[in-house]
């Protein structure tokens, strides 16, 4: 299939989904206008459930298109193959032969924040030393959530080199001489690599963006694959607990992130926001197949969410993590925080049919990420009540301008076809909020007249791995 098929099969898909936000939101603007016209107020009444409906059936329809159109071998072939060049060449970048005379870049996850957020910091570090051709030596001794360190828990990021002996280390940027350069926390890493995300390998994109509706996940996605391989030790762990806790598929995965994270960097939704889009994804299965029981796994830090979860939604079958901590975190301190919970509930949430979070929360990311990997394309596989997906010090979240728009509000911005908007958030609305690259007007645009745009750097193309 050509790029063009692909991308408009998705592209559909996102038109629907957006128009069905339009119409949602402004009949419900709109109901709340209309007091005392009991015939108005029965006939907008009438639109929502048969548009949602309509929404259901054309969305299935979508993706029956792509069951039945030839191409599911080819996915199924061509993913294998991107996944393969991709790991190939991170385990040759890890392992050189000469481990004393490669070039190393080292990096540690010893800084105050939480396991998505260390995690997501370490995406970025491998992918840095990927574009740099270092080896990237990863130091955890005294890690905060085991302080024994990385390789009890998952396997090292390399057989062979894994230290840095006996030569001078360089600070971040060193020079083309440096044998080992220290990396700071992504935040600090000035100045900014241009291999960090959402960038995407120059010579993968084009076979990436045809197959994948998000490139630059199924990117950060890989080299996540890389470093999670969990040790036997955690992997009975996940076994076990999984079998212990009843959990079978279908079931949707729902992340409530609250304690204190709603203290400065998330707002706080209710259950009902994240409830809404479960029933949705129900709503939609039901038509085609046979569920007996609408089954969700919710991963929180916060044990109230469950109680009030069982009570609100109690014709749901409601799975979750025992072992919540019964004080509520109160900031980064994550003593309390058992790792290997952690790691499961993200496990969890990204085998799940569907996912329910907020991107906000770095726990929602990596779930997303790691979802990528057993999928051909689960980028839709996914529903964020907050932000869309991003990345720490991005340059810019690309979409390309497909249709003219003339701003109809002064909130509106003009849009030109072939423009490039820098996006900020999604209003859930049929509408986004962003800034027109041209002309440095920030406002809102329909959704549906952008589509997603990669930005792409040349990486080494590691010609030497076979
Ligand atoms: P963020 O703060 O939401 O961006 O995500 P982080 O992973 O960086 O930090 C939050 C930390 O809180 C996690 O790493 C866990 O230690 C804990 N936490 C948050 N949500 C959950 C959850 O659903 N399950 C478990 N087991 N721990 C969680």
């Amino acid at each position: 299939p050509t790029f063009e098929y692909e991308s408009i099969r998705r592209k559909v898909t996102d038109d629907i989904q957006e128009l069905w936000y339009f119409i949602n939101s402004t009949m419900t603007e709109l109901k709340s206008k209309i007091i005392g016209n009991a015939s108005t107020l029965l006939i907008v009444n009438k639109i929502i459930p048969i548009v949602s409906e309509y929404k259901r059936a054309l969305v299935n329809n979508m993706e029956k298109l792509a069951e039945v159109d030839a191409f599911n071998n080819w996915r199924n072939v061509e993913i294998t193959d991107l996944s393969n060049i991709v790991q190939k060449r991170l385990h040759y970048l890890q392992n050189p032969t000469n481990c004393q005379k490669a070039k190393k870049l080292i990096c540690s996850i010893t800084h105050t924040c939480g396991f998505g957020c260390q995690i997501n910091h370490l995406v970025v570090y491998m992918i840095i030393a990927y574009g740099m051709k270092t080896t990237l030596i990863l130091q955890s001794k005294g890690w905060s959530y085991h302080s024994n360190g990385w390789n009890d828990i998952f396997m090292p990021l390399s057989n062979n080199c894994t230290t840095v002996n006996n030569v001078s280390i360089d600070e971040w940027p060193g020079t083309p001489e440096s044998k080992a350069i220290n990396l700071p926390v992504t935040t600090d890493v000035d100045p900014r690599s241009q291999y960090m995300p959402l960038a995407v390998p120059e010579d993968l994109v084009n076979r990436l963006k045809t197959i994948h509706g998000n490139p630059s996940a199924w990117w950060m996605g890989q080299i996540i694959k890389y470093m999670w391989k969990p040790q036997n030790f955690t992997k009975t762990y996940i076994t076990n607990k999984t079998k212990e806790l009843g959990i079978e598929s279908p079931f949707v995965g729902i992340h409530i992130r609250r304690t204190d994270k709603l203290i400065r960097e998330a707002k706080y939704h209710a259950i009902e926001e994240y409830m809404f889009k479960v029933d949705e994804y129900y709503n939609r299965t039901e038509i085609n197949s046979n569920v007996t029981k609408r089954r969700v796994y919710i991963a929180t830090d916060d044990i109230n969410v469950i109680t009030e979860a069982k009570t609100k939604y109690s014709h749901y079958e409601i799975l979750y993590n025992t072992n919540i901590p019964k004080v509520p975190r109160m900031d980064h301190y994550h003593l309390q925080d058992n790792l290997l919970d952690v790691i499961f509930d993200v496990h969890i949430l990204s085998r799940s049919n569907f996912l329910v979070c907020t991107f906000s929360s770095n726990m929602c990311k990596l779930a997303y990420l790691l979802m990528q990997n057993d999928y051909v394309d689960a980028s839709r596989m996914a529903a964020t009540i907050d932000y869309v997906f991003h990345s720490y010090q991005q340059k810019c979240n690309k979409r390309k301008v497909m249709l003219s728009h003339k701003a109809q509000t002064p909130e509106e911005i003009d849009l030109v076809p072939g423009d490039i908007i820098d996006i900020y958030s999604n209003q859930w609305n049929g509408y986004s909020k962003g800034t027109n690259m041209r002309t440095n007007q920030k406002g809102l645009y329909p959704s549906f007249k952008v589509e997603m745009e990669s930005e792409i750097i040349k990486f080494p193309i590691y010609s030497e791995v076979n």
